[in-house]
């Protein structure tokens, strides 16, 4: 089939007996420009061991298997894990299918195998940032991972201080890995098209942090952005944490690091956010 014509993907799907599910968020790519820069990006050789997350029906899969990859994917969508079984999985012996919610399943074969050497996914909307979160907060690792997302998540994805993106998920998204928008892709490039554009997000390790307990950190920068407009010290006020720890153990953790808690969160860049849940931590 050809994976650029929407006229063939219709045809396949009608064939399959599936119909598009929105809530899956199955847009296609049919560019084949944009496959390539993606591809390329991502730049695995021939053996490498790489996880596709969200295949749809394999078009970014098939280019991976011929450029020599082994391939596991992760697909929540019966139909198209047949599909693709039946087709790439008799092709290619380097490839397999792992059929549910990659939230569940990334974290199950992980536990099996370890981490990939790449990873890859133009993921579908409603469950990027989930999926991306599970990714960051469960130690896959990788070389190098590249994702497709709404745009809007990209620019929370690499946002820094001080600037109107910048979120929780910033902060996790900084505080485990290095982030690069790449570039955005336009509703026109998938079928059927979406409402939204897109962007290419790079994602390289980072050893720069060394967070003691992650748990910690990730409830800390919850508690601080759940009112983006008060400051550090009245959003603790009166939050988990302080019920925990104690207000003045908590401020403490503040004035040991030399920050103000009169201040708003977004101020506070990914290192302070972990050097002051370390402190906290002991
Ligand atoms: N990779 C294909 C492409 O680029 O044309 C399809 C991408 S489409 C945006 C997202 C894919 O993720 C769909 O195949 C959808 O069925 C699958 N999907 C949606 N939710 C999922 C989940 N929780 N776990 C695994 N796959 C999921």
């Amino acid at each position: 089939m050809n994976h650029n014509s929407p006229r063939d993907i219709s045809a396949l799907l009608e064939e399959l007996g599936a119909g598009l599910k929105k809530r899956w968020g199955q847009n296609f790519l049919i560019s084949g420009d944009v496959r390539t820069r993606i591809l390329d990006l991502l730049n695995v050789e021939a053996g490498a061991n790489v996880w596709e997350i969200g295949p749809g029906l394999g078009s970014m899969t098939e280019e991976l298997l011929e450029r020599g990859a082994r391939v596991t994917a992760f697909e929540i969508d019966w139909a198209f894990v047949r599909f693709l079984g039946d087709t790439l999985g008799a092709r290619f012996e380097q490839f397999r299918v792992v059929q549910g919610d990659a939230a569940k399943t990334l974290v199950e074969v992980q536990a099996e195998q370890g981490s990939p050497e790449y990873l890859l996914g133009n993921l579908p909307y409603s469950v990027a940032s989930a999926i991306v979160a599970v990714v960051l907060e469960s130690g896959i690792s990788a070389r190098r991972m590249v994702v497709m997302v709404q745009r809007e998540l990209a620019n929370r994805m690499v946002a820094g201080p001080g600037t109107k993106d910048y979120s929780a998920f910033s902060v996790l998204c900084g505080s485990r890995a290095r982030m690069r928008k790449a570039f955005d892709v336009t509703p026109g490039c998938f079928y059927p098209a979406p409402e939204v554009v897109s962007s290419v997000v790079e994602i390289l390790p980072n050893t720069e942090h060394e967070i003691s307990d992650p748990v910690l950190l990730s409830r800390l920068v919850r508690e601080l952005f759940s009112s983006r407009r008060k400051t550090i010290r009245n959003n603790l006020k009166g939050s988990a944490l302080a019920a925990e720890y104690g207000m003045e153990r908590l401020i403490a953790a503040f004035d040991a690091t030399a920050l103000e808690t009169s201040i708003r969160a977004e101020a506070l860049s990914v290192k302070d956010f972990v050097r002051v849940a370390n402190t906290l931590a002991g």
